[in-house]
């Protein structure tokens, strides 16, 4: 059976609770508020099956290698562009899956703003999906819900992190001809539990609940985008990504999953069919293709891809670019970022003390000192020309 010795391998991928036939593991809450398996040994029939699907056990973390394309990309459509946070990408990609009659899976909002893993059949449900959540999403059991939907001959688009699909192919055995799945390019994700206590301090704040909430509105356009929340009192908060503590304890990395500072799905050749992600530093190769409002980074690493791709091209504006440069800006693709060394006595303090107060106390050296250096980084590029 499974156990999860080292932290910095398990992803919380849900793979191992939806392959268990006495279903008798249970995704648990550690104490940072990150799920980890915990089985009832008293159901336990010894299978091994937990084990033998588990992809950080099996190192079944990337694809073989294929050939891949990257694209800058935008939507033709200005509503759904300004209402993702790239170029809306995923909108175009999973509205040609439900023409299909399809069924299109992703992270959303539940009414009390824990991001789950959930699925659609309308059109009008992708809305839940649209826009990034910077928390780790709980898969519950979508997995199983989509291989029911593959056995009956549905097309499915499942979409997530990199650890998420990979989890999901680890569950299924198989790559279904009917399965189409997109990931991110992945910084890493938050605690559900720091989710909870800033939102449980924004409500205090504005003493209302929240009734709607957005990490990328492009208020003053894309690339310096806002977090906003609104309240049930009409009351509203708005900040700057840089202003932001939230933002800041993200960016600065005080609160990521173990397994985000080792992370092995970070490759260039994926297991998904589709990598979605911001073109950062589009100004610098193709201006014409920046208006600040969005421009997404498509990747496309399969026939299935290629395939989706053609048939939204009609509402797109795109350019093909080689995947070196499009990554350039985007170090998220293939690296890993460090774990600060204050974030253990961070994630202690972030659970007590006002959460303002608590990030600017840590956030100070690393979330300033890592602006640094990414400005660092983009002048020498820019003076050499690249
Ligand atoms: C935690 C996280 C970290 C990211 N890190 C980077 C990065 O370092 N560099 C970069 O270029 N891009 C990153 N992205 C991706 C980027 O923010 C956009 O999501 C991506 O460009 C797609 O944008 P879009 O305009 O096509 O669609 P949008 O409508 O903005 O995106 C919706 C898609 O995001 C998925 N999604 C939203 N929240 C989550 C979540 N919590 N877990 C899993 N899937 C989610 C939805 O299921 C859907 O597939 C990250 C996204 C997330 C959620
Ligand atoms: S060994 Fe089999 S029964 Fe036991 S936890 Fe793993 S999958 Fe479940
Ligand atoms: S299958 Fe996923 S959740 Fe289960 S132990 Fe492996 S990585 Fe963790
Ligand atoms: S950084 Fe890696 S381990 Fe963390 S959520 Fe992203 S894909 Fe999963």
């Amino acid at each position: 059976m499974i156990s999860v010795c080292d932290k910095t391998n398990c992803t919380g991928c849900f793979a191992c609770a939806n392959i268990c036939p006495k279903q008798c593991i249970n995704m648990t809450a550690d104490n940072e508020g990150f799920l980890y398996p915990v089985v009832n040994v008293s159901l336990c029939i010894n299978c091994g099956l937990c084990e033998k699907i588990c992809p950080l056990l099996n190192a079944k973390t990337a694809s073989d290698g294929r050939e891949t394309k990257a694209y800058a990309a935008i939507s033709k459509d200005e509503k759904i562009r300004l209402a993702s946070s790239s170029g809306g990408l995923f909108t175009l990609i999973a509205e040609s899956i439900l023409d299909k009659d399809g069924v299109v899976f992703g992270a959303a909002f539940d009414e009390d703003f824990n991001v789950i893993h959930t699925y659609t059949e309308e059109k009008a449900g992708l809305e839940l999906f649209r826009g990034s959540k910077y928390v780790q999403s709980v898969i519950g059991e979508t997995y199983k819900q989509a291989k029911e939907f593959l056995e009956n001959g549905r097309t499915v688009l499942f979409t997530g992190t990199p650890c998420q699909i990979g989890g999901l192919y680890a569950y299924l055995g198989k790559n279904y001809e009917n399965l189409i799945t997109q990931d991110l390019i992945c910084h890493g994700v938050p605690s559900p539990a720091v989710w909870r206590k800033y939102l449980e301090y924004r409500e205090c704040v504005s003493r209302a609940g929240a009734r709607g909430i957005s990490f990328r509105r492009k208020t003053c356009g894309w690339k310096k985008f806002y977090v906003s929340f609104e309240f049930s009192n009409d009351t509203e908060y708005v900040s700057k990504l840089t202003d932001d503590p939230y933002m800041q304890a993200f960016l600065s990395n005080l609160c990521l999953r173990p397994s985000c500072y080792d992370c092995s799905f970070k490759t260039k050749h994926r297991q998904a069919d589709i990598t979605l992600a911001d073109f950062w530093g589009i100004q610098n190769f193709l201006p014409e293709m920046d208006d600040d409002k969005g421009t997404s980074l498509v990747v496309l690493h399969s026939d299935k891809g290629i395939n989706v791709f053609e048939k939204i091209k009609n509402e797109i504006t795109f350019k093909e670019v080689p995947l070196d440069n499009a990554i350039a800006y985007n170090s998220s693709m293939v690296k890993s970022v460090d774990m600060p060394k204050k974030r253990k006595t961070f994630m202690n303090d972030i659970q007590i003390g006002p959460f303002d107060k608590v990030v600017k106390k840590y956030r100070s050296v690393s979330f300033y000192g890592k602006l640094k250096t990414k400005l660092k980084t983009i002048l020498r590029k820019i003076s050499r020309g690249i």
